[in-house]
């Protein structure tokens, strides 16, 4: 035999080993699956790092060379984090709010059956922190109607820092709302507090609304998993993304694929707004998740001075809308009165998207 025809003979026994290995390591990776499935079932945590110290320790025992304890060791380290990297994948594959496919995407239609969310428009969602009356709901219907908005807020519980603040109208809040968004042709969403008032708001409202700080409700969420309205969602005060689309997924698998995102702000040190707006976080979602993310431009800053810095940056983020406090007379108004806008400051700032094409 030739050096040559040797080299080759050793080539072809290399490749078959790789095919081996190959087929050994996808072998495995199976295994691992089912294990994953095992241990889901006993309710365990997948990473088990005794286990893994005891295999190492098994092939450092087995190991005669001519590869060192080291080298053994580094190599099945890396099977074994490319097993849990595959566990993790399939259990995110397990989530259903996770985006599954570049253009997989949730688009909300409401009742007209031509407005949408999700569908790669910007959707406008304004409205008055609280209903406060029909006069206060009316002029500010007809001017969010004028711009083309068709879902107005309609808040009747409001959840107050202090007790001893004001509170919401309640179900007569409701039917005013009902009442001025049925003259303009408009789609009503209210903050629900707890799952006892969903078949009352059910006769008024076209949009479940979820408030920052009842996300992590997961009794009120799944509740609203058995309804078959949209819901909109928002980011708890100190939420993590992955808590968020946790207490979405709480909507979702209990039969409500309608769940829309909200971004609302966290809190943080800075004081100059009232919370952080994390538009960073937006892009996450949209990447991460198939439902569509608004942007809360009011509850984020606290503060009207800087809507329009912050509705481009909600329109720039890739969102599928905004979400806009606005008050016939913001100075009076009985809550949030330092942010919501004025009617000529919304038209300012709806000239300015417009601005932007
Ligand atoms: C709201 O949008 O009405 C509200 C109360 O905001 P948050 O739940 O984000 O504080
Ligand atoms: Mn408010």
């Amino acid at each position: 035999m030739t050096a040559h025809d040797q080299l080759t003979e050793l080539r072809s026994q290399i490749d078959e080993i790789n095919m081996q290995l190959l087929d050994l390591l996808s072998r495995r990776a199976r295994i691992v699956t089912e294990i994953g499935k095992a241990l889901d079932e006993l309710g365990s945590k997948h990473y088990d790092p005794a286990r893994e110290a005891g295999m190492l320790q098994e092939l450092e025992q087995a190991n005669k060379g001519p590869f060192s304890n080291e080298t053994i060791k580094a190599l099945f380290r890396e099977i074994f984090r490319a097993s849990l990297a595959l566990e993790e994948q399939q259990a995110r594959a397990k989530i259903q709010v996770q985006r599954k496919s570049p253009d997989e995407r949730t688009v909300i239609t409401l009742p007209d059956g031509v407005t949408t969310i999700g569908n790669g428009n910007f959707q406008l969602i304004a409205g008055p922190c609280a209903v406060e009356s029909y006069e206060q709901m009316d002029e500010t219907a007809a001017a969010l109607a004028a711009r083309g908005v068709k879902i107005i807020r309609g808040m009747a519980f409001k959840p107050r820092t202090s007790p001893y603040e004001f509170q919401g109208l309640g179900e007569p809040g409701l039917q005013i709302a009902r009442k001025v968004a049925n003259k303009y042709g408009m789609f009503i969403t209210s903050e629900i507090m707890d799952k006892s008032q969903i078949d009352m708001m059910n006769d008024y409202v076209d949009i479940f609304w979820v408030g920052a700080r009842n996300m992590q409700n997961s009794f009120l969420l799944r509740a609203l998993g058995g309804i078959n309205k949209p819901v909109i969602l928002k980011r708890g005060l100190a939420a993590t993304l992955e808590e968020f689309l946790y207490a979405a997924e709480y909507i979702v698998s209990s039969g409500n694929p309608n769940v829309i995102l909200i971004e609302r702000g966290i809190r943080t040190f800075e004081k100059w707004t009232r919370n952080t707006l994390d538009i960073g976080g937006v892009a996450v979602l949209k990447l991460e998740s198939h439902l569509p993310v608004v942007v809360d431009i009011s509850h984020s800053a606290g503060r009207r001075d800087i809507a329009k810095p912050l509705a481009r940056v909600a329109r720039a983020s890739g969102a599928d809308g905004l979400m806009v406090e606005v008050h016939p007379n913001p100075p009076v108004a009985m809550s949030d009165a330092k942010q919501q806008l004025s009617i000529p400051e919304f038209n300012s700032m709806m000239d300015d998207l417009a601005a932007l094409g």
